[in-house]
């Protein structure tokens, strides 16, 4: 897609604040953060939305869920977890899809949101 924000900035054709980069996907922190930390999980091969995948994908939503607890840590807001339902930290993950969902940008993006409960205040 020659005219996707996120396609231009996998092809480091817009600079971003990358994290994590492999073949498949490239991480960055969110221009405009909602939170401490704010990162964003992107592939690099371009599908508009969440509700446009298919089983061709699953493969690469599973690795993108499965980092996001990863890079959390990585940034200081994973869940340290005692096993038993206790424990602290701990990130938000999301996935905006559609106008109603509030997606903005059109190529598939799972947000990694974490920081002392941002999202209620600090507190
Ligand atoms: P969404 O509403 O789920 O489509 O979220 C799109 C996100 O992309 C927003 O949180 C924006 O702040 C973020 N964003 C837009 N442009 C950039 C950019 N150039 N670099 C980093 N994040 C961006
Ligand atoms: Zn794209």
């Amino acid at each position: 897609m020659t005219d996707c924000i996120f396609c231009k900035i996998a092809a480091k054709q817009i600079p971003s604040k990358t994290v994590y980069e492999d073949d498949d996907v490239i991480v960055f922190h969110d221009i405009n953060p909602a939170a401490p930390v704010h990162l964003l999980i992107v592939p690099k091969l371009h599908v508009p939305s969440l509700a446009e995948c298919s089983d061709q994908h699953q493969a690469l939503l599973g690795k993108m869920m499965l980092l996001a607890p990863k890079l959390a840590a990585e940034q200081g807001c994973g869940y340290v977890t005692n096993g038993d339902g206790t424990g602290s930290g701990g990130f938000k993950t999301l996935f905006n899809t559609g106008p109603d969902g509030g997606q903005e940008v059109y190529h598939l993006h799972l947000h990694v949101i974490g920081g002392p409960r941002p999202w209620r205040g600090q507190r």
